[in-house]
């Protein structure tokens, strides 16, 4: 059968690499991390040793200085080969504060062991378990003394903490009420993690509905040294925005690969599937949904792409990048609906990867952006309708 995506040649060697690299781990290897929550040790030194995961970092710091539509499309490859981008896409994006906003001594301490593979940058830390998706009243506190800062508080379903060596974590330096905006007095700093533990922070892992490694953390009197603030005291908040256009547009592009993997995997099955002497696809009531989640991937994956242009010619992509994510996360997880149903029984049977694959793509909804946190956004700053809160 021929490829659905349209736009398969894009691009055509990057994915024929990807796709390639992950022919090696197929179906079987992620049932079996499922049975024991393991991580993909092996696929992401595979990815790494590649350099498919340090396409976005610039040739100067030994990476592949990829532009973001290339990178965006080596995350599509692995979802659309049915692989999991969670275990490791953050390094793509978290990078981008280091990147833009660190010292010239942070980045070429950093990034060419981050390039090389010998350093994981895989952790971000933004959510709080009292302040949710209200960000900017973050309570963990970085003090500042002396040549360091004590950082005291906590933080949730923070990623891959157990399996990244680097950690970026958004933290108050000055009091909410003593702020004149409410997005100032926030910072970000680089956190060695290797022996974080020993230090003052404690790592509670989270048991959740996918083989996701995610944590609690608490820091107790957890000292970082001064030298790892990134960019300005206070400026943080606009740091950490400016990587989540990037963060938008590659989750969209991931959520794109799993909306092309359901809507293949359900229109293979609907054609050998048969029943009452008839494939299941005959009936218009199996094949109109499919060919509706097929046409909503299609029309995210144009935005994905637009978002992406816009962001490399340094144009404001804020709305497209937003709109991008909604459209794929919402296209992904209806094409995913599709094929669980055209499965019918053995869509709840882990040998089809449907099930685990449903489970995925459903986290896009939330994370790491809400669908109603981008409509608000577009409710506010697009449409000039008023503020909700
Ligand atoms: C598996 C997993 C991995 C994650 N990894 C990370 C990570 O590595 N680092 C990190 O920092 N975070 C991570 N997150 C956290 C994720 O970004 C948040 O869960 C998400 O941003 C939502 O925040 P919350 O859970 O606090 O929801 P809340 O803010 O409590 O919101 C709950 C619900 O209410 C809705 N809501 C809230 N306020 C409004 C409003 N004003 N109007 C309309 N609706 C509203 C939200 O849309 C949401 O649906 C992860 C989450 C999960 C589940």
């Amino acid at each position: 059968m021929h490829d659905i995506n349209p736009k398969s040649e894009l691009h055509g060697d990057i994915r024929k690499a990807v796709r390639q690299l992950c022919g090696d781990f197929g179906s079987h290897y992620w049932q079996s991390l499922e049975e024991h929550s393991g991580y993909p040790e092996a696929f992401v030194d595979a990815l790494t040793q590649s350099g498919w995961l340090s396409v976005l970092i610039p040739e100067d710091y030994g990476g592949g200085g990829a532009s973001l539509t290339e990178a965006s499309v080596v995350l599509e490859e692995i979802n659309r080969s049915g692989g999991n981008s969670g275990a490791c896409h953050a390094q793509m994006y978290t990078m981008g504060t280091l990147l833009r906003h660190g010292s010239e001594e942070q980045k070429q301490k950093y990034l060419p062991l981050i390039a090389s593979g010998e350093l994981r940058l895989q952790s971000f830390a933004v959510t709080e378990p009292t302040t949710g998706t209200d960000t900017t009243k973050t309570r963990t506190f970085a003090e500042r003394r002396g040549d360091r800062y004590v950082v005291n508080g906590q933080k949730v379903w923070i990623s891959r903490v157990q399996h990244s060596d680097l950690m970026l974590l958004l933290a108050r330096t000055t009091p909410f009420e003593d702020v004149e905006k409410k997005t100032d007095g926030l910072s970000v700093f680089l956190v060695d993690l290797r022996d974080a533990e020993r230090k003052g922070l404690t790592v509670r892992p989270i048991k959740n509905m996918v083989n996701h490694e995610t944590n609690e953390i608490f820091f107790d009197d957890f000292e970082i040294p001064a030298k790892n603030l990134i960019g300005e005291e206070g400026r943080g908040f606009r740091y950490i925005l400016d990587g989540m256009n990037v963060e938008r547009i590659l989750i969209a592009a991931e959520c794109i690969g799993d909306g092309y993997w359901f809507v293949d995997k359900a229109r293979h099955y609907a054609n050998e599937r048969v029943v009452f002497d008839r494939p299941i696809g005959q009936n218009q009531g199996i094949q109109f949904p499919i060919a509706q989640a097929y046409a909503h991937v299609r029309a995210a994956d144009l935005m994905r792409y637009e978002a992406a242009e816009l962001f490399e010619t340094n144009q404001p992509c804020g709305t497209e990048a937003n709109l991008a994510k909604l459209l794929a996360a919402d296209a992904s997880w209806e094409a995913a609906n599709v094929c669980l149903q055209t499965h019918g029984g053995y869509g709840f049977a882990v040998e089809y990867d449907v099930e685990r694959k449903f489970r995925e793509t459903r986290l896009y909804q939330v994370a790491p952006i809400s669908t109603n946190l981008i409509l608000s956004y577009l409710g506010q700053h697009v449409l000039e309708m008023p503020r909700s809160f």
